[in-house]
């Protein structure tokens, strides 16, 4: 099996990830495929593959011979996101693309054209995969499993190509924040690891943000609208004021590659008690720190305006940025690069505006950074892959080892 069937045989598998559910994995579907995926392992002679209860992949893959670096962990995940159907994924293949609008769905009149997305014109001649805009493609990341596991294929047929211990991850929900949760980093055995779970062919990606989460709560006093003259105090309006003193443009609308900022993700609010659920994101720690400082020096002056406790401000930590960890393996940025530039791939080197299963790990002793899968526009219905470009992700993959050894 090449890169495209391994990758059109994975999608067929619905693994969306659901984070209502309390189970793990999330959802069946991905054990599905976690058990597809050990079965083939094992086909290409990885016969320490295994899935484990909590639905994650390892296999490893013994060094070349004579190569006595420590080991390499190559990490993608199985679950597409929550924001489209990933069930019934029905692929098609656009051969030689020729720059045009491509027609998803006739009847439904889902067009994906280079003017709204204009990543397109840079895989012009090459064969694409899209949907039928009815669902995801899941090329995040079944992109980045199809890759690994060709390469995968190819080190177990070529035991003589330099390679070092090789280790394998395929986990679960990732999309829902959990993907690293029950990662066994002993299991895993490996002094290094890259996620293979960007986009566009080049994309070499090691700072993330740092992310938290705030919810402020607003008291408010109830009274009969007709007779509240300095009785009644507006949760809702208070929430509102709240919500106005903070700097207007610093929202993901308004933001861009290193800015931070602060996103209203979601309220609901009465006379009585309203509440306001924010997501603070800033690559830049001091700057994330002081986020934090705003938001409770907002809460402060609403309470000596309003009254003690009408405010109340409660912060969850998410992630931090992987950068802080992996700046102290610049070599895990030059092999990458290396890499890339061996496979004749041009490097973008890019802040991911969101956080990765590796920013986790690298905070656990696994510095991790983030390939390019090849994938574009992930979580909705134009999502697309280039075949030549998942092709040339496996080469860069091969290459990478080969430094490594
Ligand atoms: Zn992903």
């Amino acid at each position: 099996m090449n890169v495209t069937e391994r990758f059109l045989k994975y999608v067929s598998c619905d693994t969306q990830s659901d984070s209502r559910s309390h189970q793990t994995p999330s959802t069946p579907g991905q054990l599905t495929l976690a058990a597809s995926l050990v079965e083939e392992l094992k086909c290409m002679g990885i016969e320490n593959a295994h899935q484990d209860q909590y639905g994650c992949v390892y296999g490893h893959i013994a060094p070349s011979k004579g190569c006595i670096r420590p080991g390499l962990a190559l990490i993608a995940h199985m679950d597409t996101a929550m924001d489209m159907s990933g069930a019934n994924v029905r692929p098609r293949i656009v051969k030689d693309y020729d720059g045009g609008p491509i027609v998803l769905n006739q009847e439904k009149s889902i067009v994906t054209k280079p003017s709204d997305f204009p990543s397109l014109l840079a895989h012009i001649g090459q064969d694409l995969i899209v949907t039928d805009g009815t669902t995801l493609l899941g090329a995040d990341d079944k992109a980045g499993i199809a890759e690994i596991m060709t390469l995968a294929d190819f080190l177990m047929a070529n035991p003589d190509f330099p390679h070092p211990p090789v280790s394998i991850l395929f986990t679960p929900d990732e999309e829902i924040g959990r993907g690293s949760d029950h990662v066994d980093l002993k299991k895993l055995d490996a002094a290094y690891g890259y996620t293979v779970d960007g986009g566009l062919l080049g994309e070499l990606s090691y700072e993330n943000f740092n992310a938290a989460a705030a919810q402020v709560t607003f008291h408010g006093v109830t009274a009969h609208p007709g007779y509240a003259k300095g009785v009644m105090k507006s949760a809702m309006l208070i929430a509102m004021e709240f919500h106005s003193l903070l700097p207007v443009y610093q929202t993901p609308a308004c933001t861009q590659d290193r800015e931070g900022f602060f996103h209203l993700d979601h309220m609901e609010g009465t006379t009585e008690t309203a509440v306001l659920n924010y997501l603070i994101r800033d690559h830049d720690h001091s700057l994330f720190l002081e986020r934090h400082q705003l938001m409770e020096e907002c809460v402060q002056f609403l309470n000596r305006k309003y009254g003690p406790e009408t405010v109340e401000i409660t912060f969850t930590e998410n992630y931090q940025n992987m950068y802080e960890k992996v700046k102290d393996h610049p070599e895990l940025i030059d092999w990458a690069i290396q890499a890339m530039e061996q496979a004749s791939i041009s490097p973008m080197i890019t802040p991911i505006r969101g956080g990765t299963d590796g920013a986790r790990l690298s905070f656990a002793g696994l510095p991790c950074p983030n390939l390019c899968t090849g994938g574009q526009n992930g979580h909705g219905r134009h999502e697309y892959v280039s075949c030549q470009a998942m092709e040339k992700v496996t080469e860069l993959l091969k290459n990478l080892v080969k430094l490594f050894a």
